[in-house]
């Protein structure tokens, strides 16, 4: 049975859909000083969902910034209370980056994989069996 999960922003106007979201079982840890600046803490908890299964409604807003790859990578946020949503890359083919703080689903999932750990703050431990990855 695949379900649909849904989240939403802290003020509830902009909301994500995304079928067949019970599929993912783990999520990801990055890391980056994008990350950290576009959600005000040390790290963001992620997920990669197609495109094509994502649904974001409501007033949202959108930041291009250049990453050090060289792609300009599209921030997604609540354009009334800021929380991040998402955020796309060429880099991500036909998928977005989920931020998973906004679905309650997310809360018993485990961390599968760690990106940017070149940039991770000292005072944060690895998770343990985690893939740890230094950049992307
Ligand atoms: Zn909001
Ligand atoms: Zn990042």
């Amino acid at each position: 049975m695949s379900e649909t999960i849904k989240g939403q922003c802290l003020c509830g106007e902009s909301t994500i859909t995304i079928e067949n979201g019970d599929s993912f079982k783990d999520q990801i840890i990055c890391h980056c000083w994008d990350c950290k600046q576009t959600s005000g803490s040390a790290f963001s908890t992620n997920i990669l969902a197609p495109t094509k299964d994502t649904k974001i409604e409501g007033p949202v807003k959108e930041f291009g910034v250049k990453a050090p790859s060289g792609n300009t990578v599209t921030r997604v946020f609540c354009g009334t209370c800021g929380s991040a949503i998402s955020h796309r890359s060429v880099a991500f083919g036909d998928k977005a980056a989920i931020q998973t703080g906004n679905f309650r689903y997310f809360a018993d999932k485990p961390v599968s994989t760690e990106l940017f750990t070149k940039d991770r703050w000292t005072g944060l431990a690895a998770v343990e069996g985690a893939t740890q990855l230094n950049t992307a």
